[in-house]
């Protein structure tokens, strides 16, 4: 392995990784701005998905793109307020909901293993990717789509992380 943007958790506080957790688990990740008669509502495995992607990797992404990039020198993780959030833009998708927003039809949504991460532009984008990667090497975890996807001025990771069976898809995509 070589230069590493990923920081370990095991350097950060427990209690911060989970109460992140939840909060994105019941809100961000299963949000969406399509009214469906199903109500969008996560079963229990997609919620164990959502939760792999969240504690596995959200949040040591938030985590190490902040230190690196948003807090000054000596500043405290827990306590600034310079700690940019990951914007999560589509989480889990009902297959009601992924018809409506144009997904695959085999669309990692659908199980609640992919997330789409709002990015500010191409350079945020290549960061983020570039700490999700140091992620799956610093931690060996393998990961299913890195996808750099862009249509117009906007941009966006789109992210996979399945139980098994990943295939580390590494993309630039023109939507
Ligand atoms: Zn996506």
């Amino acid at each position: 392995m070589g230069c590493t943007s990923y920081i370990d958790p095991h350097k950060w506080p427990a209690h911060t990784q989970m109460m992140i957790a939840m909060i994105q688990l019941h809100g961000e990740l299963t949000k969406t701005k399509h009214q469906t008669a199903d109500g969008n509502i996560p079963s229990h495995v997609v919620i164990e998905n959502l939760k792999r992607i969240c504690e596995n990797w959200l949040e040591d992404l938030r985590y190490s793109y902040n230190t690196l990039y948003c807090l000054e020198p000596g500043e405290d993780y827990e306590t600034s307020k310079n700690v940019e959030p990951i914007i999560i833009n589509s989480g889990y998708r009902s297959p009601a909901v992924n018809k409506l927003a144009g997904g695959a039809a085999n669309s990692n949504h659908l199980t609640g293993c992919a997330v789409d991460i709002h990015t500010y532009g191409i350079e945020q984008a290549i960061r983020y990717a570039s700490i999700l990667l140091d992620i799956a090497d610093g931690t060996k975890q393998e990961f299913d789509e890195l996808l750099l996807e862009q249509h117009g001025n906007v941009c966006w990771l789109h992210f996979a992380v399945k139980p098994k069976d990943n295939r580390r898809r590494i993309e630039l995509l023109k939507i």
